[in-house]
């Protein structure tokens, strides 16, 4: 891990109900420990219990973000959607964009770009998550896949200090299958380096996420350019996710 600050996004996913909210105890304490205090955890639960969220640890150092926000903000006939702006309104601080299961359900690198846009607009960190799907990596298009991913999906004049990376490999989400530990340490230096060449921006995080479990976490820390992780399925569970937390930090 990187010696700046690690980050522990938990995704949620579409799982929870406001039982979840009672667990978080827990992980409350262990936010106050000292060894927590390079590190940061955000979760991001439904959109039916970020304010519960919210609420239950408003006096804690956890942040509450979001797994979307619509492409437009403020006010509009958009039924369905969830703007920026109401995300803001509730104390949500985060928000994941473009994640491959929002990918999957429409969301172009040109809709990704509007709603980073429209983030940031509030205030909001965005974790914007790029990764190519198995078919790609095959055929060895990665690099190409995630660079065009980055271009399309960010802008020059947007403030990178309220960006985080999420190299999530669609390959892996869920699956229980990691890439190998020199395959996430060059992807990381590339993504980097992009941000760093294009963007004139030279301190980007950049996290790895998909199947990141208690075992393999151990093996993950070792990554010496990574800033974190993105956790899915394992997050879901207050023991594993805290024993998650502990064992990459300490
Ligand atoms: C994710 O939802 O972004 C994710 C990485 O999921 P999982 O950890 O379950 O693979």
């Amino acid at each position: 891990m990187t010696n700046n600050k690690i980050y522990f996004i938990a995704n949620w996913k579409m799982f929870g109900d406001l039982k979840s909210v009672n667990n978080l105890n827990k992980i409350v304490n262990l936010s106050k420990q000292k060894t927590f205090k390079n590190s940061e955890i955000v979760y991001c639960p439904p959109f039916t219990i970020l304010s519960d969220f919210v609420k239950k640890l408003s006096n804690s150092k956890i942040y509450v973000g979001a797994q979307d926000c619509y492409s437009i903000n403020g006010d509009g006939p958009h039924t369905g959607n969830i703007s920026a702006n109401q995300l803001k309104k509730i104390g949500a601080r985060f928000v994941i964009l473009g994640h491959s299961e929002k990918r999957l359900d429409g969301d172009t690198n040109k809709i990704i770009n509007k709603k980073i846009k429209s983030a940031l607009s509030e205030n909001l960190n965005v974790i914007l998550c790029v990764g190519e799907t198995l078919k790609e990596k095959r055929r060895n298009l990665t690099t190409r896949v995630v660079n065009n991913q980055l271009k399309q999906c960010l802008n020059k004049n947007i403030n990178f200090n309220k960006i985080i990376i999420a190299y999530e490999p669609v390959w892996s989400i869920g699956t229980g299958v990691i890439p190998n530990l020199k395959d996430i340490h060059k992807q990381i230096i590339k993504i980097k380096d992009f941000i760093k060449k294009k963007y004139k921006f030279k301190n980007i995080r950049v996290l790895y996420g998909g199947s990141v479990n208690l075992k393999n976490v151990i093996d993950l820390k070792k990554i010496g350019n990574l800033d974190g992780f993105l956790i899915g399925g394992a997050s879901q569970n207050i023991n594993k996710f805290i024993d998650i937390v502990k064992k990459t930090i300490n």
